[in-house]
């Protein structure tokens, strides 16, 4: 029996004339994500998309499994493909979805039918196939309401589409529909969710780490690119550029108020993720604060912070609580890596008593005393970039 899968896209249908460039962007990154499994043909109609192997041996089973984890689509389903004849149609229901059947108490059959030159109507085509799956299957009951498992029969122009349940989508919109927006990704648990979260939005990721060896390790760096791996098994390969940031910080260590150590290095940040979001093509910036977690979040420092970019920061995490962005961190499966305990930047030179009420005034007072300029460039140019892909091949497809 042929199988594909069905996808539903999702506030696609809300893009009137759009729709059909949205539409192409999530069918490129369908694409390149199943590419490594084999060679599939796409075909779009009436807010569908039919995704259909081109050889036999393709494992759907994973192709479902990636096809949940991309953004732009609210539900997607295995279906049969069949003839476009009745008798045809009961047969491949039975054979497709009968041990499903026998698993069920209730179900109801749905047909659509937008052939209409089909002979029978879409009412009709429900109640034969009930009539011919009940005889089947005694056990089984009608209900209209909240069915085990509703049969879907969607007679197309040019075969039949056999599907039972539809699976939850991963949501959102399709990653490269709404620009770019770079990361500030540390190894914590916070960065890598909020940049999952603001791709499932329809932002393209660019990412930016800062490293301080040798007060940072190797292996920090290696946790981020792992972190980076998980986002992207959602949002495709991702840019990233590791940044040597220990010049500047050892500058801010030798010339700035202890109190004020962590919102001076947090403004140059800002800076330099601000210098290359504008070579990336960027439009924001995206961190994973949210607001009082710690002394450089309270709202009077991410106001100090915010001052230093040059973009909007997205914030996705901003209102969430801990347990909140922990439950996501989870579910992408990033956790585990967050936890692991390597040293990041942010915790080299940490003030034993931060400013509480910082004010931009004050940090740019401090920050008078040296001239970044030359800094900020050179860790600009010096910073390394590579893309970081879920199959670890750097010119990997995604
Ligand atoms: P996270 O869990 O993402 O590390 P956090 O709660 O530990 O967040 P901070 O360490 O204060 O908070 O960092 C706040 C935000 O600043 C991070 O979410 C991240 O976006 C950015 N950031 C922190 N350290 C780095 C780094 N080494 N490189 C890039 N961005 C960083
Ligand atoms: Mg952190």
């Amino acid at each position: 029996m042929q199988e594909v899968i069905l996808i539903k896209d999702g506030e696609l249908a809300l893009k009137g004339l759009n729709r059909s460039t949205f539409e192409d962007i999530l069918i490129k990154n369908i694409r390149r994500k199943l590419s490594a499994l084999g060679k599939f043909r796409f075909e779009k109609a009436q807010s569908t998309i039919s995704v259909s192997p081109e050889s036999e041996e393709t494992d759907l089973d994973e192709a479902a499994e990636i096809i949940g984890k991309v953004f732009g689509i609210v539900g997607y389903s295995r279906a049969a493909i069949c003839e476009k004849e009745m008798g045809t149609i009961l047969h491949t229901a039975e054979a497709y979805l009968g041990e499903k059947l026998d698993a069920v108490k209730t179900f109801k059959v749905e047909s659509k039918r937008s052939d209409k030159k089909f002979p029978l109507t879409s009412p009709e085509i429900s109640r034969e196939t009930g009539g011919y799956l009940l005889r089947r299957h005694p056990h089984l009951k009608v209900d209209v309401h909240s069915p085990d498992i509703v049969v879907n029969v969607e007679v197309r122009d040019k075969y039949v589409f056999i599907h039972g349940n539809q699976e939850k989508g991963a949501g959102g919109m399709p990653v490269g529909t709404n620009g770019k927006g770079m990361l500030l990704i540390s190894g914590g648990i916070d960065s890598p969710v909020a940049g999952w979260m603001m791709a499932k939005r329809g932002i393209e990721l660019v990412a930016v780490h800062f490293a301080s060896p040798p007060y940072t390790s190797k292996r920090a760096e290696m946790k981020v690119h792992e972190l980076l791996r998980k986002v992207a098994v959602y949002s495709g390969r991702i840019r990233l550029y590791t940044v040597r940031f220990t010049e500047i910080q050892e500058t801010i260590r030798d010339n700035i108020p202890e109190d004020m150590f962590t919102l001076v290095m947090r403004r140059h940040m800002m800076r330099i993720a601000s210098m290359i979001a504008e070579k990336e093509n960027c439009q924001a910036l995206i961190t994973g604060e949210s607001v009082g977690q710690v002394a450089s979040q309270t709202i009077f420092a991410l106001n100090c912070t915010n001052k230093a970019a040059k973009y909007p920061v997205f914030r996705p995490c901003i209102g969430m609580d801990k347990s909140e962005i922990i439950e996501i961190s989870r579910k992408i499966d990033a956790f585990d890596i967050s936890i692991e305990p390597y040293q990041d930047c942010c915790t080299v030179f940490t003030p034993k008593h931060p400013k509480t009420r910082p004010t931009p005034e004050l940090l740019d007072e401090a920050e008078a005393a040296v001239d970044w300029t030359e800094l900020l460039d050179t860790a600009v140019k010096t910073a390394e970039a590579q893309f970081i892909s879920v199959n670890q091949n750097p010119e990997g497809s995604y």
